[in-house]
């Protein structure tokens, strides 16, 4: 993104108080979006925040590393993965299953239950970027709970193609741009740094 392009983008469309909840996004096509928002967590939880993070498209099953460490770190931080699983993709377009279409759609309920449980400081969604990237969720639906949170908790979205309208009104929107990543050498995904 360049400096015209940056300054496209609403700077302090209104001002906000010190006690009311940030939105951030982390996006782009580097790494480092969702360890990031795992940081964020661990940050927020060290002051005591307590922190959900739900995790789309990844599957329980997964086991990734951070899903490990963060159940030891419950009840201030909790973390579930609420998808299925990788989305297969055919000629640049993803194919997608009434599986995944039904998912999406329970995933996010989910969601906003939690959200206006009014339980935590800090909520991440990780990876909805993407669902609304691949059409399975509406940006508008995402817009709404933003919109209308608890007014203290901190939203942090995750993913790839933030849509124009999430980064208006977001507070801190962070692109991450990939420089160089080993998988274009063939170096296969790794434990403790993809996974
Ligand atoms: P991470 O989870 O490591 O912070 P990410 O959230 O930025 O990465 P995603 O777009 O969610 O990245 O990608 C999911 C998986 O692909 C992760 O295992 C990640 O490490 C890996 N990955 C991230 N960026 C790239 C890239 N540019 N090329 C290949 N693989 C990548
Ligand atoms: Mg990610």
């Amino acid at each position: 993104m360049n400096l015209e392009e940056k300054n496209n983008y609403p700077q302090n469309i209104c001002k906000k108080d010190s006690k009311e909840g940030l939105v951030l996004i982390n996006t782009g096509n580097g790494k480092g979006k969702t360890t990031a928002a795992l940081g964020l967590a661990l940050r927020a939880a060290g002051h005591n925040f307590k922190v959900l993070i739900l995790q789309f498209i990844k599957a329980p099953y997964y086991r990734t590393g951070e899903a490990k460490i963060m159940e030891k770190l419950k009840p201030l931080i909790e973390i579930e993965q609420l998808g299925r699983g990788f989305i297969k993709f055919k000629n640049g377009k993803p194919e997608l299953t009434k599986e995944e279409i039904d998912n999406a759609i329970e995933s996010f309920k989910y969601a906003r239950e939690k959200i206006y449980s009014s339980k935590y400081d800090m909520v991440i969604l990780d990876e909805i970027n993407n669902l609304i990237d691949y059409g399975l969720l509406k940006v508008e639906d995402v817009l709404d709970l933003i919109k209308n949170k608890p007014k203290e908790l901190c939203i942090v979205l995750t993913g790839r193609n933030a849509r124009r309208e999430l980064i208006d009104i977001a507070d801190t929107v962070t692109e991450m741009k990939e420089i160089k990543h080993a998988s274009s050498k063939g170096v296969k995904a790794r434990k403790g740094i993809e996974y």
